[in-house]
């Protein structure tokens, strides 16, 4: 399979994305993350990829219009039991990992996602714990009252919450006292400025300051290099994620990865 990452608005329509969905076509790649404090691998995060007739269709074609036509919501929940199956096997391989999938704010205010969710625990078919939700754009999301009902209805579950992309358009501080998040992620683009940007770097010092004061999970997305590892590692953020540490991968090849580099931090930074 040939992976394009060509870069049109809206290359594909609404109905070629539910087909897709439909036909079974769209599957997970996964990312891994690590500990900064004892280099284990923490988890990975699910990033959603389609198979067109063999190449691989990345999720900036086809997220962004699925979101804009409420579609993103049926993938989403349509794609919580394919992540129940990965997630089984990355149990066998590794047990304890966290793992993380994407939704925007306003698809987790209808409440079916909560509701599969929670059956999924209670039915015993996901641990408590080990999984992640990284909401994205929680600024737009239309109705916040709701939306922090539905997040405190999944943090009873056991499920994490994040709030993705901070740094980025869309996160806001506001959001981030009125809302139950139990992690932070810090988008790449502020990550990889770090190295060139003192005000990045000082930026990224405040957010850990302020996620230890509120007592939450800091993970950094967009780790291209050890320099930056390292860095983020004396500003007491928790976990790192990017390529540095590994891109993201088909599911045999993150079992792998668990399965040998389960110490990976330890084995790299020393190295
Ligand atoms: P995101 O949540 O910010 O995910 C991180 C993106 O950064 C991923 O791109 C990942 O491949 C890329 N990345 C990771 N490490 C590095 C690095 O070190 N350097 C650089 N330059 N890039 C890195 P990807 O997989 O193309 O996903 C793009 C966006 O699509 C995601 O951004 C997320 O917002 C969205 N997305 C992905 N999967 C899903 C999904 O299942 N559902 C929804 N609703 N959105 C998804
Ligand atoms: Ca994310
Ligand atoms: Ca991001």
């Amino acid at each position: 399979m040939q992976p394009t990452k060509n870069s049109e608005a809206f290359p594909f329509s609404e109905a070629e994305i539910r087909s897709a969905m439909e036909s079974g076509d769209l599957f997970y790649e996964y990312q891994p993350t690590v500990s900064l404090s004892c280099g284990k691998v923490c988890g990975a995060e699910a990033l959603m990829r389609w198979d067109r007739n063999g190449e691989t269709i990345y999720p900036d074609h086809f997220i962004p219009l699925a979101e804009q036509s409420c579609l993103a919501a049926d993938i989403t929940n349509a794609m919580i039991p394919l992540l129940i199956r990965d997630m089984k096997e990355i149990e066998r391989a590794a047990p304890a990992l966290v793992t993380a999938f994407n939704a925007c704010a306003q698809d987790c205010i209808d409440g079916e996602m909560a509701n599969i969710l929670v059956q999924a625990i209670a039915d015993g078919k996901i641990r408590p714990g080990s999984i992640r939700i990284e909401v994205t754009e929680t600024s737009l999301a239309k109705n916040i009252d709701k939306l922090r009902d539905q997040f405190q209805i999944l943090l009873d579950a056991g499920v994490k919450l994040a709030m993705d992309d901070l740094g980025k358009g869309y996160s806001s501080l506001d959001l981030l006292s009125k809302l139950p998040f139990t992690c932070l992620k810090i988008d790449k683009g502020i990550v990889s400025a770090m190295d060139v940007s003192s005000k990045a770097h000082h930026i990224i010092e405040s957010i850990s300051d302020l996620s230890a004061k509120i007592g939450v999970t800091l993970i950094a997305e967009g780790v291209e290099s050890r320099k930056t590892y390292m860095a983020l590692d004396r500003m007491g953020c928790h976990q790192a994620q990017g390529y540095w540490i590994g891109k993201p991968m088909p599911l045999d090849e993150y079992l792998e990865f668990v399965r040998y580099h389960h110490l990976w931090g330890i084995e790299k930074v020393a190295a």
